[in-house]
């Protein structure tokens, strides 16, 4: 036995052809996500999907070696967003499309905004609750099927009775009978746990739960808090057993609290954080994902009318000017932070200008890209795999026109795309 297996080890060395072809990225400045400092005149070796070098000066290639000149541009990792939505985007009296669209439709959209994404150098996404699209999205990119960043999803969201994800909002009794709109609605610790099983069986990443009201959703309150301790509490232990962390959207200070308590490891928005709420996120190392820009969109298209429902419109307009200070007064008082925007909420693809609104409230653009490079990666247990430019790690790697540590808009000028050693841009 073991002599056949050496005999094969022997032909399959022979037939694979040798990956010695290398790829040097040579970049006039190049931000590791792992220094404080910018670096400047630095060689990326890429060898298949990894890096395999970073070295200083721009280094001669050798036989068949192929160079990417990058020498004008700001070298980076490929950026996370931690809260999309590739299944929607933004449109006016779009709440009616769910009456409409199939789940054919809506994968087609999905492949489209999954590929504005990438190409605005979002190598790697987060999604936050869809209809389930997002796992078959997930798989069809890994496949390389579709083309799209990497996806770590929750599948569908986890939501209570009446609550913000709850489908059947807004909906007459006779479209709810046959309870295909109370897939993820959930009531009491039991049901909580049987969700989180479900996610696990449809192939979820993670756990994303709505713990407060919603800006969106068709119901009157976006604050109030909409899940017990107890009911978190029992949907992050049932996480911890499939190793998923979990989301919560929250924007109420209560539902906030509740959900740091009972354990989440990310508040998505948090609006309304208090004093208290920011004490207890830094005890428990709870990372803050802000979504300035989904707050700033959802108040401008809030003014336009009939763009959204009517029970929206005063939420839209009360919630989504506050985040942007609430981040700042967050982050300074040292609650971690990590990048996120809820695109979809807004248009796929301007997912960068977060970063401007990060940097306005206060955080330096240096730490605004960690939060959307190696936090990310940690949040996600793939640190060891990506979320720097380091040997070793995927070549996930992007670069921008000029150099945001200078000009933070500069985030917005992505000119090169590589995930996973291939070049989409
Ligand atoms: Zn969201």
């Amino acid at each position: 036995m073991k002599k056949q297996l050496l005999t094969l080890t022997g032909l399959c060395f022979l037939s694979i052809p040798s990956f010695s072809q290398k790829t040097l990225i040579h970049c006039g400045t190049l931000i590791d996500a792992v220094k404080n400092e910018a670096q400047s005149q630095m060689t990326i070796v890429v060898e298949g999907k990894k890096i395999t070098a970073v070295q200083k000066g721009f280094s001669a290639p050798s036989g068949t070696d192929k160079v990417i000149d990058l020498k004008s541009q700001t070298v980076m990792p490929g950026l996370t967003d931690m809260h999309v939505h590739l299944e929607q985007e933004t449109s006016k009296g779009g709440e009616i499309k769910r009456y409409q669209l199939n789940q054919a439709d809506i994968a087609f959209d999905a492949a489209k905004y999954a590929k504005n994404t990438l190409m605005a150098g979002f190598t790697s996404v987060r999604d936050l609750g869809g209809s389930g699209v997002n796992i078959a999205l997930r798989n069809a990119i890994n496949k390389g099927t579709v083309i799209g960043p990497r996806i770590f999803t929750s599948g569908r969201t986890i939501a209570t009775t009446g609550g913000h994800g709850d489908p059947s909002n807004g909906l007459a009794d006779k479209l709810t009978l046959d309870g295909q709109y109370l897939t993820g609605v959930v009531n009491g610790v039991d049901e909580c746990r049987q969700a989180v099983r479900q996610r696990y069986k449809e192939g979820s990443d993670c756990i994303k739960i709505t713990a407060t009201g919603g800006v969106l959703s068709i119901a009157k309150s976006g604050k109030a808090p909409q899940f017990t301790e107890e009911e978190i509490r029992a949907i992050v232990e049932t996480a911890k057993d499939y190793g998923y962390h979990v989301a919560a959207h929250a924007h109420g200070a209560e539902g906030i609290k509740r959900a740091v308590r009972g354990g989440v490891t990310t508040i998505e928005h948090g609006t309304f954080l208090d004093d208290e709420g920011i004490e207890l996120m830094k005890k428990n190392g709870t990372y803050l994902v802000a979504t300035i820009l989904a707050g700033k969109t959802v108040a401008d298209s809030a003014k336009v009318p009939g763009y959204y429902h009517p029970l929206v419109v005063p939420k839209a307009l009360e919630t989504g000017p506050i985040i942007q200070a609430t981040f700042g007064k967050a982050y300074k008082a040292g609650v971690r932070i990590a990048f996120g925007t809820d695109s979809g909420v807004s248009i796929h693809g301007y997912n960068a200008y977060d970063f401007q609104y990060m940097v306005e409230a206060g955080m330096p653009a240096m730490e605004a890209i960690k939060s959307a490079t190696i936090i990310p990666a940690e949040i996600m247990g793939v640190q060891k795999e990506s979320g720097t430019i380091e040997a070793g790690k995927l070549a996930d790697i992007i670069a921008t026109d000029g150099n945001p540590l200078q000009d933070i808009k500069m985030m917005r000028k992505v000119s090169f795309v590589m995930k996973d050693g291939v070049v989409y841009k």
